[in-house]
């Protein structure tokens, strides 16, 4: 692996300064662990041997897990599957501006999915949020009421204390439970041991639109899964609002008929690109709810799911369950690696 570059500008990032310090060194940490695209895999098993290899006693994989929703959160990192591998992989959207492309064979397959990102972007929680909660809740496990610190201010404590609390939501985000204030409690790590931490083979397959097979526990899946903003508070609240990389992923830009085609042809469903196409035209890109469309590859999906019967009624998560607008991401993903 070639070395790396690590401009001074780093420590001026507006993105980074709103994560806490952990996942400020696991990023650094990850520029020597992608590719010469800027890519890596992101199974947390594999990032914690690779990157902490003499801190393995302290480090976990939930450590982990919680740096990389913080990073992509703050629009630093993003997530894709590929057809190729049934894996989750990372990558930095602006790795062209920062670093050297080399000709070298990526190691890493090409994204063919963004839809993974849902998962990450559910479960981030703003820092200043996190101090709210530690705050709100008295730095006090709310589960067995140890105290977590000694220290009183919950702002270092939220931003040097990683790995030492957890921020638990109450209802889990995989039965549509939101990144609230209400849905959120400060806990201790072992009270929160229950969560989930890695992904099964099933579930990167349902990420990757590869899956087969078992349509009944996807749409039960699906089923459970938030409808809309997955982070209402944080919207309707710009004091959560992380930095401008999240507004970046916002903007929607229509489709033209050629692309809704080729879209429909790879995924080789039964949706009419014409009826599609002129469906959102005339409605000027508001859905059936009077929302503005996000995702168009989403809304497709939406489609090829009722023709399929498998979604019934206001029950798919697909509907506007990204907040941001998928192609948008994609098109940032590739610039930063092709
Ligand atoms: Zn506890």
């Amino acid at each position: 692996m070639p070395n790396r570059i690590i401009k001074e500008s780093i420590n001026e990032s507006k993105g980074l300064s709103e994560c806490g310090f952990f996942a400020q060194d696991i990023f650094k940490r990850l520029i020597t662990y992608a590719d010469d695209y800027g890519r890596f895999n992101a199974d947390v098993q594999i990032i914690r041997a690779r990157l902490f290899p003499r801190e393995l006693d302290i480090v976990s994989e939930s450590d982990i897990d919680d740096a990389l929703i913080e990073l992509s959160g703050v629009g630093k990192i993003a997530f894709y599957t590929s057809k190729a591998r049934n894996e989750i992989y990372g990558c930095f959207p602006n790795w062209g501006e920062h670093q050297r492309v080399r000709d070298s064979k990526a190691k890493c397959p090409e994204p063919d999915n963004t839809e993974v990102n849902d998962w990450y972007f559910r479960r981030f929680v703003p820092i200043a949020m996190k101090v709210d909660i530690i705050t709100r809740d008295n730095f006090k496990c709310q589960e067995c009421g140890k105290f977590l610190t000694s220290c009183t201010d919950a702002k270092k404590f939220a931003k040097l204390g990683s790995g030492l609390y957890h921020i638990d939501h109450i209802v889990p985000c995989n039965q549509g439970g939101r990144a609230t204030m209400e849905n959120l409690r400060l806990t201790c790590p072992t009270c929160n041991l229950t969560r989930k931490r890695f992904f099964t083979a099933d579930e990167i397959a349902q990420f990757s639109g590869t899956c087969t097979y078992s349509p009944q526990v996807s749409a039960s899946r699906r089923k459970s899964l938030p409808e809309s903003n997955p982070n209402p508070e944080s919207k309707s609240n710009p004091k959560y609002i992380g930095e401008k990389s999240t507004k970046k992923l916002k903007r929607f830009i229509p489709p033209t008929l050629e692309e809704i085609r080729s879209y429909c042809r790879e995924r080789k469903n039964n949706v009419d690109p014409q009826r599609f196409f002129d469906y959102f035209d005339t409605s000027g890109w508001i859905d059936s709810e009077g929302k503005p469309v996000r995702s168009w590859k989403q809304k497709i999906i939406t489609w090829e799911n009722r023709s399929n019967g498998k979604i019934m009624g206001k029950t798919n998560a697909t509907s506007g369950g990204s907040s941001y607008d998928m192609s948008e991401l994609e098109a940032i993903i590739n610039k930063g690696v092709t």
